[in-house]
């Protein structure tokens, strides 16, 4: 309950004008591209403003839309609900929700939604309700084999073996690779792109064979006691990097915004994204790209993973109003910055020349979640999946041939929705799809420090210890 004591007066910001179930709930007049029925004849009109909850499209009920869940927040640290005998009925209606944070970025009363429906979930969990069980099978996975999919512990750089990178295991270099649990046992061929682009591209990176889980699925899902046994010995096993990289947005949130909140200290190390560092290199016109007959004519279109995108979004927010003197200037700053975050993996698909980049109609601040996140996957695997179909019904409205992300785990449950309801499009990420196709025209190396400078996690990073040279 303390972290729900101490959100309390954010909860009590809300007045329950239910603005947090649209995209675009400030912009009635927005102009879209119309009418589009879906594969399964589901029609969404995409202009001006659009339901857009995951979790209240697919129940329907107050309580599962985010006003709902502000208010049973509300009502239990009244009192009026009491965890320990309602607590079964609180979260079955809480932990369906995918901790997407579209209704964060809608609320004009900034509440921190998101934060709320963890400590939510953290204070059933606190309460003594029995886990779900699929959160209880990953709970007992991470903790005999420090992963939530239960791979043996040994296999977890077998990936990197078989793809024949085994000398990058273990190596003192300056940029550590966190691979995350699901490029190691799910999609490693997320990993064996990264690695194989950064070793393009000049760049050493390691990687550590005792990495373990970053704790993302446990901090979404209230059990916060396994989330920080992960942190903890993660921050352990890289403190001697200077730069962790990631290619995974739930890893990279975690490290970036969970760890430094629940140490109350930044971290010892800077981290960075590796579209971040080919967007930059884009940028300074010393990476080029080159066209490949395969994607000749090929129409792509680009889905903004949460963590990396709105979450981000979100936390450049807070920091800049926290640290403003003048909120009518800086709310300037804060657009400024976002619109900036989001070009960093549209810098890419603009600079490959084959391609036609068609965008969604929900991007950006107001993305429409894959539906994997914040413990749904595992635990309502037809919930989440559906939500996935209606983001690639979005990608077919837009004509797009491939679907590209810059997350594994959206990579698995969209491409799973592609399949099942016959979509018949290309799931890849942004990176795989330059080592794939080999879409390296010419390059020059630049300091990963230029791409770091870049980059607004970093600038937004006070108190920066920085300790090793
Ligand atoms: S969370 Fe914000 S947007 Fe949603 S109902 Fe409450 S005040 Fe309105
Ligand atoms: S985090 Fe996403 S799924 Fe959950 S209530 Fe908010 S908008 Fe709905």
């Amino acid at each position: 309950m303390e972290r729900l004591r101490e959100l309390e007066s954010e909860i009590y910001k809300c007045i329950h004008c239910k603005a947090c179930r649209f995209a675009y709930s400030g912009e009635p007049d927005k102009e879209g591209i119309g009418l589009h029925v879906g594969t399964l004849g589901n029609e969404v009109l995409y202009e001006g403003i659009v339901q857009s909850c995951p979790a209240g499209i697919e129940y329907g009920w107050e309580a599962y839309w985010n006003a709902g869940k502000m208010w049973i927040a509300r009502a239990v640290l009244e009192g009026e609900l009491d965890l320990k005998t309602q607590g079964q009925e609180v979260a079955d209606v809480i932990f369906p929700c995918i901790t997407c944070g579209l209704c964060s970025s809608q609320c004009e009363n900034q509440i921190p939604t998101v934060e709320v429906i963890e400590a939510l979930r953290a204070a059933v969990v606190e309460a003594g309700v029995p886990l779900l069980d699929k959160h209880a099978w990953m709970k007992n996975a991470s903790v005999t084999k420090n992963n939530p999919y239960g791979g043996p512990k040994d296999q977890r750089t077998k990936w990197a073996k078989d793809a024949g990178f085994g000398d990058i295991i273990n190596k003192k270099t300056k940029i550590g690779y966190y691979v995350g649990c699901t490029a190691s046992y799910r999609q490693m061929n997320i990993a064996i792109a990264t690695v194989n682009l950064m070793k393009k591209l000049g760049y050493a990176v390691s990687i550590i064979d005792e990495e373990v889980c970053c704790g993302s699925p446990f901090f979404r899902t209230g059990l916060i006691d396994e989330a920080t046994r992960g942190m903890k010995r993660n921050l352990e096993l890289f403190k001697d990097y200077e730069i962790i990289m990631f290619s995974c947005a739930g890893c990279y949130r975690t490290f970036t915004i969970d760890y430094p909140k629940w140490t109350k200290k930044p971290n010892d190390f800077k981290t960075i994204h590796a579209m971040e560092l080919v967007s930059e290199l884009i940028r300074q016109e010393k990476l080029v790209l080159k066209s490949h007959t395969e994607l000749d004519g090929k129409i792509v279109t680009y889905h903004d993973p949460c963590h990396t995108g709105r979450h981000y979004g979100e936390w450049f927010k807070e920091r800049i109003i926290a640290e403003s003197t003048n909120l009518m200037l800086d709310m300037r700053k804060v657009s400024k910055v976002q619109d900036e975050w989001f070009e960093v993996p549209r810098r890419i698909i603009k600079a490959a020349p084959s391609v036609t980049f068609n965008e969604m109609y929900r991007i950006k601040m107001d993305s429409f979640c894959c539906g994997a996140g914040g413990g749904v996957r595992a635990q309502y695997p037809d919930f989440s999946i559906r939500t996935a179909h209606l983001r690639l019904d979005e990608a077919d409205a837009v004509h797009a041939d491939i679907m590209l992300t810059e997350c594994p785990f959206c990579w698995r449950n969209l491409d799973d929705a592609n399949t099942k309801y016959e979509h018949g499009m290309q799931v890849m990420t942004i990176l795989e799809m330059i080592n794939k196709y080999d879409l390296i025209e010419k390059f020059e190396k630049i300091p990963i420090e230029e791409a770091l400078r870049e980059n607004h996690a970093e600038l937004h990073m006070k108190d920066k210890p920085r300790k090793k040279k």
